[in-house]
């Protein structure tokens, strides 16, 4: 454990962590366009995918390259031009550094140096669809990408199977449909999903219904099958969770002779406690 506080640095030299859009370039912050017009250094993952963004700021900072390559040698330089004074903004391709990007052993190498890290908070497409899914949002566990080839893959979600807090993962275009396979083989048709899908463009779609459902529906339309996705799971059920589905039907079944069953399914669900869309129909796979 470093007992050094990572916002007291020695030197006037600075790490600046910077969020930048995930789509829609106005939202880049005002804070960190003009940190990075300030600084005197920016480390893009990609110098010529940044310059665009740059370009569009008018920005004319001076950038170099740190990527998944040759993270350990540059980190090593910019500390020490960071420790000689400099201040320096970290970005990424889009969203968040570090997040399933690269920047990690950056960030470690400045405070084991003990250079001041500050975050310019923004962007994140793992939060932006958290924050819009309807998926309980209290806990949850971000699991990023998932490994290229299918038996590893399942082999993880396994691993996920009984995990009771929503999950969040990255996936490409040219992987979506087979992932969405493994997903249902491993935790089943019925399990409750959220694909969101090019969040602040144009296409933005955010499909909600059970990984069945939401499978049915990408690969019947080739347009759901472009861009970038995030894919949120519900949680598995707890056993409390289950004895309210189990009570949830019972009273179900008790009603329906009665009532309705859109009315029936409303009563039992406020009766039992249990989520309403699963006593009675599933909602099919919607915009939400
Ligand atoms: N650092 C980024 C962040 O903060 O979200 C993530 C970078 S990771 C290399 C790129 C992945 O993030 C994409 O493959 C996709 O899964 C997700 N992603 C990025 N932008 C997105 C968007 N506009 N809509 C949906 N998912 C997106």
């Amino acid at each position: 454990m470093t007992m050094r506080d990572g916002n007291s640095a020695a030197t006037a030299g600075m790490l600046f962590v910077v969020a930048t859009p995930i789509g829609n370039l106005d939202d880049l912050s005002a804070r960190a366009r003009a940190t990075l017009a300030d600084v005197d250094l920016i480390a893009a993952e990609d110098t010529r995918h940044s310059a665009a963004l740059l370009r569009h700021c008018g920005i004319a900072t001076r950038c170099i390259a740190l990527h998944e390559h040759n993270e350990r040698e540059a980190s090593d330089d910019l500390v020490r031009q960071m420790l000689a004074g400099k201040r320096i903004a970290l970005i990424s391709d889009a969203g968040t550094p570090l997040i399933s990007d690269p920047g990690f052993r950056l960030v470690r190498a400045a405070r084991a140096a003990g250079i001041a890290v500050s975050p310019l908070p923004g962007a994140c497409a793992a939060i932006a669809a958290l924050s819009v899914a309807g998926l309980p949002s209290d806990r949850f566990v971000f699991e990023g990408f998932l490994p290229s080839k299918s038996a590893a893959r399942r082999a993880h979600l396994q691993s996920l199977r009984s995990e009771t807090r929503t999950l969040i993962f990255y996936e490409s275009s040219h992987r979506i449909i087979e992932a969405l396979d493994d997903f249902i083989a491993v935790f089943g048709a019925e399990r409750e999903a959220v694909l969101a899908r090019e969040l602040t463009k144009l296409f933005e779609t955010v499909l909600g219904g059970t990984l069945g459902e939401l499978a049915a529906r990408v690969v019947a339309d080739p347009d759901q099958q472009r861009g970038e996705f995030v894919l949120l799971v519900a949680g598995a059920q707890t056993d409390a969770d289950s004895a309210r589905l189990a009570e949830g039907r019972r009273v179900f079944e008790l009603l329906r002779h009665e009532l309705p069953p859109g009315r029936a399914a409303k009563l039992a669900a406020a009766i039992s406690g249990a989520p309403r869309n699963q006593l009675y129909g599933v909602e099919p796979a919607a915009e939400v």
